[in-house]
């Protein structure tokens, strides 16, 4: 089988798979939007994802999405932790930030940014620091500097759900307090949530991003 036709089947699993969870959901499908997480693997799957009609990337690592944003066109998703000494190039090949948690490094990417972004706020909803995000009363703050800004625009939040959490127990913890976010700031409406474990739970809890990797590229 070449690498072409795994990733390609593979591609096409997730998407029946996303359809049918909407469905089930009764959500539409075309509302929910699959980010491939190409992190780890090379230009060349990524240029077989684009010929396959992908157009939605996500990297973890400023050093190597800025070598694939350049190689590959698209739409880039930055999601891994920040480092403020990477945002200034982050901003240049990245359209969507999913790991705001950081109210100074918004103020780095406002200075920095010579397109708009979109970005979304990651909410950490265990207080454990180590994948990243902000408690949601940290993000409050960060939300209204973001939605008073007029080049860049507040998606939503995202999350990670905690290893030591049932994803159905992160994922309406999540729909409960992005409900009550979206009551403060309604344009962000969007909710980046779900990877390859858990992206149909997601679903069914209002997810409109899914970022996901090994599930369509394999794992490394
Ligand atoms: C790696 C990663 C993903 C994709 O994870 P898979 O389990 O491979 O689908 C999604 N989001 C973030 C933040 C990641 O680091």
């Amino acid at each position: 089988m070449t690498r072409r036709s795994e990733i390609s089947e593979r591609l096409s699993d997730i998407k029946k798979r996303i359809e049918t969870a909407a469905k089930k959901a009764g959500r539409n499908p075309d509302e929910i939007s699959l980010i491939v997480v190409t992190k780890n693997f090379p230009i060349s799957d990524i240029q077989i994802l684009a010929e396959l009609g992908v157009n939605d990337f996500g990297e973890n690592r400023d050093s190597d999405g800025a070598v694939k944003a350049l190689a590959v066109a698209g739409r880039w998703h930055f999601q891994g932790q920040i480092q403020s000494n990477k945002l200034k190039s982050i901003c240049s090949w990245a359209q969507v930030i999913h790991s705001l948690d950081e109210l100074g490094h918004f103020k780095i990417i406002a200075r920095a940014a010579t397109h708009p972004l979109d970005i979304f706020l990651q909410l950490n909803l265990d207080g454990v620091r180590t994948r990243g995000g902000a408690l949601i009363q940290s993000l409050y703050p960060i939300a209204a500097a973001v939605a008073a800004d007029p080049v860049h625009r507040l998606a939503g939040l995202m999350v990670v759900a905690p290893l030591a959490l049932a994803p159905e127990k992160a994922f309406e913890q999540l729909h409960a307090i992005a409900t009550k976010f979206i009551q403060d700031f309604p344009q962000a409406t969007a909710l980046s949530a779900g990877m390859s474990g858990d992206f149909e739970t997601a679903i069914a809890f209002g997810a409109t991003h899914l970022r996901i990797g090994s599930q369509i590229m394999g794992s490394r």
